[in-house]
């Protein structure tokens, strides 16, 4: 007979056709959490499974704008409101060409979890578009995120939902769309965070995911005597999650010998020039492929998944989702790498996942270790809210903490519903019953 969870799964993937990456999500989950439905009978009476994988709402619009042409464009714009047991809806608003209802909720549902680790009051919600920030004018990106926001404006609120970045949307972005709110609506709110520093952003917040990150993997490796210091990493992407990724493993006595984007990949055992690629990515918004034509030392590959044969101790995939499967985690074992953190959402495949785990590799699932970005915008919110400005140091050092409480909870869960050292299935646990018991408490809505 079909187990409970398998009859949930089923019931999404037929409801839910052509969603892959939501299918992936919603699997991951509910085959972890099946101790804690076994142990809360409750839950199930009241169908928290069936609820908690059914979006609260969903909203799909147009988005036209003029390029620097003078021609019309057409962009699809979403916002998933997947969860607000625990507080108003908050994560990113994804700008990338492969942007589908599939991906923002996938990312939606993970976020339930994620935001729940935390430790902060808030929902889950994501959105997006298949607008690519790549290769345009400023111009062009101050007109669709003010188009975007048109609409999306209606929909949001301080204490309804709080939208931030996420790949593709940066400072910049963050910028347009507040200006546009604030104009709009009138009001002068924390509606969205990653904020600019003159408008109501927390310092910390550029830095908090990958820092965040790289918090995480020192306490997971310290459990098994190891350490940031002295290792060699590789880090996959370089954007905003991986270049302070590689900042703090440095800041920490680690090596960066390897980093890539979607131009290819630049390694150099000795240590890749982490200042000069920050500088070519962040200010300069060129390609790792464009910057490797003038680097000094290290060798440049074309393929960005050349990075995953790199000879490492430490492996952290920070790009994008699925962009490790099987072949790259066999790769990796083999070049003798321990230890895989997760900075971007869901970058290993499951198959990956098998291979690593198989091989005793350490593995830090993606909504504990990324979660710190979430966790300082909940910082921004509480800051905007006050009125008020903490120090870098402030933030840094609640970051801290809060990485150290979801480490430990995670911990505990899997220790707890006996999967020890399984910290996939005690963040899934942690992060599910907190949102379970919020449900159960305000009956069915
Ligand atoms: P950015 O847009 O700043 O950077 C993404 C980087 O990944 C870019 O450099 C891009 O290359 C590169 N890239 C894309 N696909 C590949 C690939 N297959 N292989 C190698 N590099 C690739 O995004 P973020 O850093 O903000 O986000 C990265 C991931 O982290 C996403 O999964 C996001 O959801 C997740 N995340 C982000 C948080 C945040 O605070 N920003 C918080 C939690 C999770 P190119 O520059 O050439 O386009």
């Amino acid at each position: 007979m079909m187990s409970y969870v398998h009859e949930v799964i089923n019931d999404v993937v037929e409801k839910n056709p052509s969603e892959p990456e939501f299918h992936q999500a919603v699997k991951e989950v509910l085959l972890t959490i099946e101790p804690v439905l076994k142990k809360h009978p409750e839950y199930r009476k009241v169908k928290i499974l069936e609820r908690i994988v059914e979006p609260e709402r969903q909203i799909i619009f147009r988005v036209p704008w003029i390029d620097d042409r003078g021609e019309v464009q057409i962009n699809k714009g979403y916002r998933v409101g997947f969860n607000s047991a625990i507080g108003p809806y908050k994560g990113g608003l994804r700008l990338h060409r492969s942007v589908n209802l599939s991906i923002v909720k996938f990312l939606g549902f993970e976020q339930i979890f994620k935001n729940s680790l935390t430790g902060f009051p808030i929902g889950a919600g994501k959105g997006g578009s298949d607008f690519d920030p790549e290769n345009k004018s400023d111009t062009e990106v101050m007109k669709f995120c003010q188009s975007f926001m048109t609409e999306l404006y209606r929909h949001i609120g301080a204490d309804t939902d709080v939208p931030a970045g996420d790949l593709g949307t940066g400072t910049r972005e963050i910028g347009y769309l507040f200006g546009q709110y604030k104009r709009i609506k009138n009001v002068c709110e924390g509606v969205l965070t990653g904020k600019g520093l003159s408008y109501g952003g927390s310092l910390g917040r550029k830095e908090a995911t990958g820092y965040g990150l790289v918090y995480f993997m020192e306490m997971l490796l310290k459990d098994y005597e190891k350490s940031i210091e002295g290792s060699r990493v590789v880090v996959s992407g370089a954007g905003n999650v991986a270049l302070y990724a590689m900042e703090k493993v440095r800041q920490m006595g680690g090596t960066v010998v390897a980093v890539s984007d979607d131009s290819g990949m630049v390694y150099n055992p000795a240590g890749v020039d982490i200042d000069a690629i920050k500088k070519a990515k962040e200010f300069e918004r060129i390609k790792i492929s464009d910057y490797a034509a003038s680097m000094k030392q290290g060798e440049f590959f074309s393929d960005y998944r050349e990075l995953w044969k790199v000879p490492c101790d430490i492996a952290l995939p920070c790009a994008t989702q699925n962009e490790m499967d099987e072949e790259s985690a066999k790769a990796l074992v083999s070049s003798g790498c321990k230890a895989v953190g997760e900075g971007a959402n869901m970058p290993c495949t499951p198959e990956a996942i098998r291979i690593l785990q198989e091989n005793g590799l350490l593995f830090a699932p993606s909504k504990a270790a990324n979660a710190g970005g979430v966790a300082t915008s909940a910082l921004e919110m509480a800051q905007n809210s006050m009125r008020y400005s903490w120090t870098f140091d402030e933030v840094d050092n609640r970051l801290k903490k809060i990485m150290s409480n979801i480490y430990r909870n995670a911990k505990e869960a899997a220790v707890y519903y006996d999967k020890p050292n399984n910290l996939i299935a005690g963040a899934n646990i942690a992060g599910f019953v907190k949102v379970a018991e919020a449900m159960l408490a305000q009956g069915v809505v």
